[in-house]
């Protein structure tokens, strides 16, 4: 039997690859070919509407030349140059400059990276090294929370509030406990409390318990992703920034899928009003059209990081020249397109979509969204809440894809949406009325 292109290709990923988490679906998987705007094709030809934005990072979509000129020249310049601890380049100082007048005020120094993973390692290790250079050393703990999700690292890993991220990699790292999320719509979690009340009542417990001067740093999404497009009540990060002011805390934001541009702000800590000490960002930095993380340090943090002999903790792919390059063009789209406007105008219009054709069916919860992340929260009883049984071999998600070539993903028991911020009317009712079909 002589196999098709496309069939040949996914033999020998079969043979070769080693592709995370599902090698359940290896039979079945869709190989990518092309993208534009919001649309994807695949190696048969098939065309699919992108409601997750890859993943969840494709703010200005896909299929850009201005970027792909962009990196040309820059590659064709100077591709790479020697160590960012001796030397520097013009793309990353630019970079920096812009993301300082971007971000909220006094985060005004970078440290790059090439993804978010790593920009969780290197931040739970500089909230450490900070303290350890003010005399602190005995700060090494980290709270996070439940349903948190930070990255492959043994930092962010053991962050990271999924015991099934931890299964079978143990040890992981010691010093990390995890509290309550924020998740209102599960009123259960919190005795019948206000939730936030419950929870800035749980984090003062914590840190009486571990000792606040064994404490570096919390590490939180403002919006919990991967934990199912969690959104806090509002007067749950000011109060949690309060309470860790008060014991010296750091608060780190991992803003790896919230900032530039997702829920509407270039980061979601200006969404809730709060001054982080350190963001995590990644993926919407570039949109994808290449690898590169940002850290953004507060002038504090910095200034003891920096002090004496510096900083000690670089690697090969600090301050890429191409990646910041890209990230200049794709932050030039965002700024010149309006795309933080369109990302608050854009989710309302596909709330309200999702809201007319799934929000009266028995097995949706709720349809939650901030700006251009959105979940549908799937119930198997809509007075009890108790969550929809799935079954894995069967995931709403892939038939949703499989029948009507809308890619959507699966976070627990929700379905969850973050397209291109530049998604039309029209492929938000297209993506509504698929998700309805199905
Ligand atoms: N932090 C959050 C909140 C994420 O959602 C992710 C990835 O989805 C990461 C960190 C890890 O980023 P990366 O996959 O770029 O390493």
């Amino acid at each position: 039997m002589t196999l098709t292109p496309a069939q040949q290709l996914a033999a020998t990923d079969r043979a070769h690859i080693i592709h995370p988490y599902l090698p359940g679906s290896a039979e079945e998987r869709v190989i990518m070919t092309e993208g534009k705007g919001c649309r994807l094709t695949d190696a048969e030809g098939r065309s699919y509407l992108d409601a997750t934005g890859g993943l969840w990072l494709a703010q200005i979509g896909h299929g850009r030349e201005e970027v792909a000129d962009v990196a040309h020249a820059q590659m064709k310049q100077l591709e790479y140059f020697t160590s960012f601890w001796e030397f520097s380049n013009e793309p990353a100082i630019k970079l920096s400059q812009r993301l300082a007048s971007l971000a909220p005020e006094n985060l005004n120094h970078v440290y790059f990276t090439s993804g978010g993973s790593e920009g969780n390692e290197a931040a739970i290790k500089m909230a450490r090294y900070y303290h350890h250079r003010r005399g602190e050393g005995s700060r090494t703990w980290i709270l996070a929370r439940n349903k948190a999700y930070h990255g492959i690292g043994y930092g962010g890993g053991s962050a990271t509030g999924f015991p099934v991220y931890h299964e079978g990699f143990a040890p992981m790292m010691p010093h990390v406990s995890h509290l309550t999320p924020p998740w209102p719509y599960r009123t259960e979690l919190y005795n019948g409390e206000d939730p936030t009340d419950f929870l800035i009542a749980e984090l003062e417990a914590r840190i009486a318990d571990i000792g606040a001067s064994n404490i570096a740093a919390m590490i939180g999404e403002p919006i919990m992703g991967v934990g199912g497009m969690l959104v806090p009540p509002a007067d749950y990060w000011p109060r949690v920034r309060e309470v860790l002011d008060r014991h010296g805390i750091l608060l780190i934001f991992d803003e790896v899928v919230t900032a530039y541009g997702r829920v509407g702000e270039w980061f979601a800590a200006q969404h809730f009003g709060i001054q982080p000490d350190i963001i995590v960002t990644a993926k919407g930095i570039t949109s994808g059209y290449i690898p590169l993380g940002a850290l953004m340090v507060s002038d504090d943090v910095a200034e003891v990081l920096l002090r004496d002999h510096g900083f000690p903790m670089g690697y090969t792919y600090n301050g890429h020249p191409v990646a910041a390059a890209v990230a200049l063009a794709n932050l030039d789209i965002i700024e010149r397109e309006g795309l933080l406007a369109r990302a608050v105008t854009m989710g309302e219009h596909l709330h309200n979509q999702l809201e007319a054709e799934l929000g009266h069916l028995p097995i949706v919860g709720e349809i939650r969204s901030v700006g251009m992340m959105l979940a549908v929260e799937l119930v198997a009883d809509r007075e009890t809440r108790t969550p929809l049984p799935l079954n894995p071999a069967r995931m709403p998600h892939d038939v949703i894809r499989q029948e009507t070539g809308v890619i959507v993903r699966d976070s627990a028991h929700s379905l969850v949406l973050s397209p291109p911020l530049i998604m039309t009317e029209q492929e938000a009712k297209e993506a509504a009325t698929a998700i309805r079909s199905v």
